[in-house]
């Protein structure tokens, strides 16, 4: 740039002449117009509207002009860079139109596609179950009582008064956790957990144990090595089979529907005395099968009952060996399967599809979490 010069003629000076000016907006307008997205449109602005393009440049040079023809040539370079700033403006509100066009139409989505979304997981039946169990008899002043699952022999059988030549300990049924001499199982019931409540809750106990058992056992429709049982255990003062027999009918109402007749049937147990089955009237046939051929009922075949756990009041040996007074104290005790409930209650017939962990399976009882 040159001092003022009063001499100066605009026109003279190439960048600032009428055709200079004309044919810089031109071209401007003429890019903006050609360029086809709004990248190419940010480089047009660079070239023909940035610092360094013509029109910037002959904008400089006014200031070296004198004073009488800077307002000629700032008007002529000033209306060339207006009209060059309001082509980029419309041309940016076309290409950015046509952007969000395009981007509706390129990233549109489908909403009735079907989705790709795994389902929610769920708890087990047997474990909704388990709990449905615990509820019934905490709701009775119950307590949940826990044990270990690898278990001294004492505590799973000599305790329970189960003879150290009873078959049930041997490697033919039960998992023996190192050497037969170890003296560790894997407990092959719940009633350990009854043992350490009487070694260490204060009287009276009113406890259910429920929890993961193992058998040597091949796993079939009606077997599996690992599976669940609930125990039930009252010790008190004054308490009788009826009390049982109450507390079982209870159990089996909120299990199977008010009204499900209840059957105790003598038989035996080391560690109960005396001991009966339990049996449930067939809630199938409600024992109608029995004795017609005609309506034969496969739940119950044709019995009309069916075998559902074990129960017993507590053999007065037990009671002693965990240092309970028994010209005081009596109490009873039960057992059954979960398994053995869960397909009573919803008609499973093979055992292996509850461990199997097909979610055909379980999601047929809902996803409860
Ligand atoms: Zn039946």
């Amino acid at each position: 740039m040159s001092a003022p010069n009063k001499t100066y003629d605009p026109v003279e000076v190439s960048a600032l002449s009428d055709e200079a000016v004309a044919s810089a907006r031109d071209a401007a307008v003429a890019a903006i117009a050609a360029a086809p997205d709004l990248d190419a449109l940010k480089a047009v602005r660079v070239e023909h509207a940035g610092d360094r393009s013509p029109l910037a440049l002959a904008n400089r040079e006014i200031g070296a002009l004198p004073p009488a023809a800077k307002a000629e040539a700032g008007k002529r370079v000033g209306q060339a860079r207006a009209a060059v700033k309001r082509a980029l403006e419309e041309r940016e509100v076309v290409l950015a139109a046509e952007r969000d066009e395009r981007v509706l139409v390129e990233e549109a989505v489908d909403v009735t596609l079907p989705v790709d979304r795994r389902p929610r997981g769920a708890r087990h039946p047997l474990t909704t179950l388990m709990e449905r169990i615990e509820d019934v008899f905490l709701a009775m002043g119950y307590e949940i009582a826990e044990g270990p699952e690898v278990e001294t022999e004492w505590h799973n059988f000599d305790a329970l008064n189960i003879a150290p030549d009873h078959p049930a300990r041997s490697m033919q049924d039960t998992f023996f956790v190192g050497s037969p001499d170890s003296g560790v199982v894997l407990r092959t019931h719940t009633s350990p957990v009854q043992v350490r409540s009487m070694l260490q809750r204060p009287l009276p106990i009113y406890v259910i144990c429920p929890g993961r058992v193992y058998r040597t056992d091949e796993l079939d429709a009606t077997h599996t090595p690992v599976f669940h049982q609930v125990e039930g255990l009252v010790v008190d003062e004054g308490i009788t089979m009826g009390d049982l027999k109450g507390t079982l009918d209870h159990f089996a109402s909120a299990m199977f529907g008010a009204g499900i007749v209840t059957r105790l049937r003598p038989s035996y147990f080391p560690f109960t005395e005396p001991s009966a089955e339990v049996d449930l009237q067939c809630f199938v046939c409600r024992g109608a099968s029995v004795g017609d051929p005609h309506r034969p009922c496969r739940t119950c075949s044709s019995e009309g009952w069916i075998e559902w756990g074990g129960c017993g009041m507590v053999n007065p040996r037990v009671l002693a060996a965990c240092g309970i007074d028994t010209q005081r104290y009596t109490g009873f005790a039960f057992g059954m399967g979960i398994e053995r409930t869960l397909m009573f209650r919803h008609g499973v017939t093979d055992m292996r599809d509850m461990v199997e962990g097909d979610a055909r399976f379980t999601l047929a009882f809902g996803t409860e979490v």
